[in-house]
């Protein structure tokens, strides 16, 4: 279910699911019903209770959604969520997923956040806007993880969209394994993390190149696999 889980720092939990969990989109024509049990088993593996991850509406926007606690069942539309008190998902399948914790002043509940980065997030960058949102939330260190996405070596694009993103952040500029122009999307998220003084402490696989993982690339028709944080009860 987990492709990697770990307490980042007690009582904060950080995970990215793996195809053992399954579809948790509900956008890509797979049965309602059963898309809403999966999320349920992984609340459930992740000792959530009564808790439910709060998922948005992700529209390769740089939106950041500010979620206080989850009083509707309505997803906000956004690409980032920032909360001190709310469970959070981000879904994606050759996108990267950002999940951010930030200690704030003793006393006060870390500030936590998922980030939904593809290729237009990447270039109107969604992460920054989401650190400077954790900072106004209270956010003094910040830490990420890097979940998987699809790597600089397989991620073909053309070459007016490699300049096009790169013009913007230079570390995207790749080439594929076949010599052709691509873009290196967690390299440009690694590099923006970097400059705004972000610590990273993990940086996950390639989804194109692991079956376990959920691609778009490798599968049109594919699901979407999940990052999330959660707070300990
Ligand atoms: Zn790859």
């Amino acid at each position: 279910m987990f492709w990697w889980r770990n307490e980042v720092q007690p009582g904060v939990s950080v995970a990215f699911t793996d195809t053992g969990a399954g579809n948790l989109a509900l956008h890509v024509g797979d049965d309602p019903g059963e898309v809403r049990q999966r999320r349920a088993r992984l609340e459930e593996a992740a000792g959530l209770g009564a808790r439910r991850f709060q998922y948005m509406d992700q529209v390769h926007g740089n939106a950041v959604a500010l979620i206080e606690s989850m009083s509707s069942t309505a997803a906000p539309t956004a690409d980032a969520m920032v909360s001190t008190t709310q469970p959070l998902a981000v879904m994606v399948a050759d996108c990267v997923p950002v999940v951010l914790v930030g200690d704030a002043a003793s006393g006060r509940s870390p500030v936590t956040a998922v980030v939904h980065a593809g290729r237009p997030g990447v270039a109107s960058r969604v992460v920054p806007a989401a650190v400077v949102e954790m900072r106004r939330a209270g956010a003094e260190e910040i830490r990420a993880w890097i979940g998987p996405s699809i790597c600089g070596s397989c991620y073909e694009v053309t070459e007016f969209l490699r300049e096009e993103v790169a013009a913007v952040e230079p570390s995207t500029w790749a080439t594929t394994s076949w010599d052709t122009p691509a873009l290196d999307l967690p390299a440009g998220v690694s590099a923006q993390l970097r400059s705004e003084g972000v610590r990273i402490e993990y940086s996950g696989g390639c989804t194109l190149e692991n079956g376990k993982l959920f691609s778009y690339r490798r599968n049109k028709e594919t699901g979407r696999f999940a990052g999330l944080v959660w707070t300990h009860e």
